[in-house]
């Protein structure tokens, strides 16, 4: 059966590839490279040993959209990760985020009307719950103002898959993701930050093997143990692992409703110094880091009720801290002998 995997080129799309072509999928990935490199393509032969299909193609271009769903006539569900994802960046560029992750939906959602193609999985994400008034947060809590123009883009979605669901065109599987980290033990894919990284894990890699000079924390006056925020941290490969479910829930007809949602963590939360404290046990490195003031827009703690998507889709999470710390390390260490290498 043929998956059309959109951003299948990126960091949580290249997992999934593998996950799916390793669970006997056919796949073909939509990509404008925009945040990916062709290469990855070949890091997922060397792993799973196929290629798969590539259309290098913009998802806010409706007419490219329209000929290359339309050229593979056999798709039979869609899996869409492909967006802009860089919370702060949103802030400054909002038309830029809504014209990508809107358009690029809608020109999605509306090809698939058009080949008669029912079932897709939507790459959400737990920023639509804001700060949560109660923890662990479940898929009924209230959803919260958006943080950010990208946060927005996410609630904006899931209610445009709603509406498209309730015509009968379709069913869908909205995923809310917690904090994805670490990489394929293979070491040939992972994240690849472009430029200085936003995010805690990549920032802590960098500046250990040498990037950066010092990794600043952000504010340690929270209402938490140690004071600095706490999130739900969430192995790539098991989060990838959750879609290869998802499709098949959609494709077996095991679904209970037309549009499901599932928070996808892994239950626990970790403080930022916990995080700092796991990657210097697993890498024997002492981090260089320093307290700063909050960064605007953070919120204190968010860590997933996880029931739900463990009953319902028989998923649950395997890798702990120190596994996902271990897996980050491991593919920074990868990236310096390949950059070594060329
Ligand atoms: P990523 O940037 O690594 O991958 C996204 C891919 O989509 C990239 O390869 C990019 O080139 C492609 N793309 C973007 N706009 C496109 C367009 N208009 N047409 C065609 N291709 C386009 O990001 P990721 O971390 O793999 O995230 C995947 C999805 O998961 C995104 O929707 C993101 O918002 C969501 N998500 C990510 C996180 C996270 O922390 N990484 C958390 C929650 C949700
Ligand atoms: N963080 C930090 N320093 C950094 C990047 C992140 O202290 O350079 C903290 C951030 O304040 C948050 C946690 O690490 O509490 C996770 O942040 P990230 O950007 O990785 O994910 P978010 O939860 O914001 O999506």
């Amino acid at each position: 059966m043929k998956i059309l995997v959109t951003g299948g080129t990126g960091y949580i799309g290249s997992h999934t590839v593998v996950e799916l072509q390793g669970a006997g999928y056919e796949v073909v990935i939509i990509d404008n490279l925009s945040n990916s490199n062709r290469e990855v393509l070949d890091s997922i032969a060397k792993i799973t040993g196929k290629y798969p299909l590539f259309e290098e193609i913009d998802l806010r271009n409706q007419k490219d959209t329209f000929r290359v769903i339309n050229k593979h006539q056999d798709i039979e569900g869609v899996i869409h990760f492909a967006a802009l994802k860089a919370v702060g960046e949103s802030v400054d560029k909002p038309l830029e985020y809504y014209q990508n992750n809107l358009f690029s939906l809608i020109n999605l959602l509306g090809s698939m009307r058009k080949n008669s193609i029912r079932n897709f999985v939507f790459s959400s994400s737990c920023t639509v719950y804001g700060q949560p008034d109660k923890l662990p947060v479940s898929e009924q809590a209230p959803l919260k103002k958006a943080e950010s123009p990208y946060g927005n883009t996410k609630k904006i979605s899931e209610d445009i898959i709603e509406d498209t669901v309730n015509t009968g065109i379709m069913k869908a599987i909205s995923l809310r993701y917690f904090n994805p980290i670490g990489a394929h033990p293979s070491t040939l894919i992972g994240e690849l930050p472009i430029g200085v990284p936003n995010n805690l894990v990549p920032y802590i890699t960098q500046t250990a093997i040498g990037i950066r000079d010092f990794l600043k924390v952000f504010g340690n006056d929270y209402s938490t143990p140690d004071g600095t925020p706490i999130r739900d941290y969430i192995h790539v490969t098991d989060l990838a692992k959750a879609h290869v479910v998802a499709v098949n829930r959609l494709l077996k007809d095991q679904f209970k409703k037309d549009y499901e949602i599932f928070n996808l963590g892994t239950g626990k939360g970790y403080t930022v110094l916990e995080v700092i404290k796991s990657f210097e046990k697993v890498s024997g490195t002492k981090l260089n880091y320093t307290i700063v003031e909050r960064r605007p827009g953070d919120i204190e703690k968010v860590w997933s009720d996880t029931i739900f998507a463990n009953k319902e889709l028989g998923w649950k999470a395997e890798k702990g801290i120190d596994d996902m710390m271990l897996s980050a390390w491991n593919w920074e260490l990868a990236l310096k002998k390949s950059k070594e290498n060329k």
